[in-house]
């Protein structure tokens, strides 16, 4: 799979209409442009699938992300066929990632991270929709899924309703696009109300399984301009504190980028998201010469927050066996491994190995709705269970501050040891440590 050049801040403009999708029956409607929809739907259209990919922004658009590749991650993007054309081992515009300075209680340790990057949400995402595009899928942007109608039992199709704001009036017109199969890819926002013939399932956890962990977190990010901090390319700083954890990272064009997770409570005492990251900053950094920025820069800064961030759902939704999420939507547990996006790449991968094999014969059909189902199932415990336990138990960890206090202690004493253990923290390869 070849991509065209992604370095661009351009818009990525719509292939198709509203009314013209509405038209056409797709094989694959992929509801999401993030990671893992893109990654679906690059691979789908790659097959020779007929594959339309929405969203209800536009691209490049901003993200609350620490935008970290993990080696798992630059991995699945290489296998993506997404590069910079020139012989750099990173994807797009991302910058190598060699270190992390983990902070608290104002004493820090630096661990080494070869093999992974950097790059601003905003240029990888667009960059994947843009390889999709090429690889034959078409791309509907500004396009709000609210509903999926599956039909009656044994219906062929599943049908999504999707409002678009038409520009020249900015009046919301509806239509109604139907595809054999769905891939729900809406990340941690994922409140896409299901019907089935007799029933309506509501997105809500205690109706569609999905659960959410007690003491669970909200992300919180930000973006610095670059003289903000001396922060140097290719360091992370990670300052965790007792209300949660900040990443900062400098972006490919110098700005920094601030990513945090952080207690409901402290946001709930403190209604200023700013603040609570600041205090986590100032309480982990203390007094060491760490280059972070200021509280006074931190407090300025106009934070966005997501929804509560570890939850999972069911992978195949509804009667039919026609609607499978992938990514976030599907499960997330925390951000302080870095891991997320690596996921979703892989996730957007098995849920297209699921629907459909790598070469079939053209024109070929999708695999039965039971077949896929089971199969993507079955491929994305392997891939996850151990993964997402391990990222489960470190979550865990860094809610008990003697614990990290120990860790950066001892990081500091053997830093060799130290070394050793962060495959047990972080993963590690491109399976990013899947046993
Ligand atoms: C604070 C924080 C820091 C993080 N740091 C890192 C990091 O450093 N490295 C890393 O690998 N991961 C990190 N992550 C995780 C990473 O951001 C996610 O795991 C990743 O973005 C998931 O990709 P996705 O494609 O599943 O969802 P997303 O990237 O969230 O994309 C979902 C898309 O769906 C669209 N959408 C949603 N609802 C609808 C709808 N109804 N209709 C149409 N479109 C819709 C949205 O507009 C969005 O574009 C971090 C997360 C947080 C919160």
């Amino acid at each position: 799979m070849t991509s065209p050049d992604p370095r661009t801040n351009a818009p990525v403009v719509a292939t198709i209409t509203a009314a013209g999708a509405a038209r056409t029956r797709w094989q694959v409607l992929v509801i999401g442009a993030g990671p893992a929809g893109a990654a679906a739907a690059l691979r789908l259209a790659a097959a020779g699938a007929r594959v339309l990919l929405i969203d209800r922004g536009g691209m490049p658009r901003w993200k609350v992300c620490g935008c970290c590749l993990s080696v798992a991650a630059v991995d699945e993007l290489r296998l993506l066929g997404c590069g910079t054309g020139d012989d750099s081992r990173l994807p797009f515009d991302a910058l190598p990632l060699d270190s992390v300075s983990v902070a608290h209680g104002g004493r820090s340790a630096v661990l080494p991270l070869p093999g992974g990057g950097v790059v601003s949400r905003d240029i990888l995402d667009a960059g994947l929709v843009r390889a999709a595009i090429a690889a034959g899928c078409h791309w509907l942007p500004q396009a709000h899924v609210a509903s999926i109608d599956e039909g009656e039992a044994g219906a062929q199709e599943v049908a999504a309703t999707l409002s678009v704001r038409t520009p020249a009036s900015a009046a919301m017109t509806s239509h109604r696009i139907a595809a054999d199969r769905i891939v729900l890819a809406t990340g941690l926002a994922d409140h896409v109300r299901i019907a089935v013939s007799d029933r309506t399932i509501v997105a809500p956890a205690s109706e569609d399984g999905r659960h959410v962990a007690a003491e669970n977190r909200i992300g919180l990010g930000a973006t610095l301009p670059a003289d903000a901090a001396e922060l140097p390319f290719g360091q992370l700083v990670m300052a965790v504190g007792r209300e949660g954890y900040c990443g900062i990272v400098r972006l490919e064009d110098g700005r920094l980028d601030v990513a945090a997770a952080v207690s409901r409570e402290s946001l709930g005492r403190n209604a200023d998201p700013a603040r609570v990251v600041a205090a986590i900053v100032a309480e982990a950094v203390g007094r060491s010469s760490l280059p972070m920025p200021t509280t006074a820069t931190l407090t300025a800064a106009a934070f966005r927050a997501t929804p509560p961030l570890t939850r999972s759902a069911p992978l195949v939704s509804g009667a039919t066996g026609r609607i499978l999420r992938c990514g976030d939507a599907a499960g997330y547990v925390e951000p302080f491994t870095g891991e997320g996006i690596g996921w979703a790449l892989a996730s957007g991968r098995l849920v297209a190995e699921a629907l459909r094999d790598d070469e079939p014969a053209a024109g070929a059909p999708l695999r039965s709705p039971a077949a896929a189902a089971a199969r993507y199932r079955e491929s994305h415990r392997r891939r996850f269970a151990a993964v997402h336990a391990r990222c489960r138990r470190v979550a865990l960890a860094l809610r008990r501050p003697g614990v990290v206090m120990a860790a950066v202690q001892a990081a500091r004493v053997a830093p060799w040891a130290a070394r050793r253990l962060m495959p047990a923290v972080i993963g590690a390869g491109p399976t990013g440590g899947r046993r």
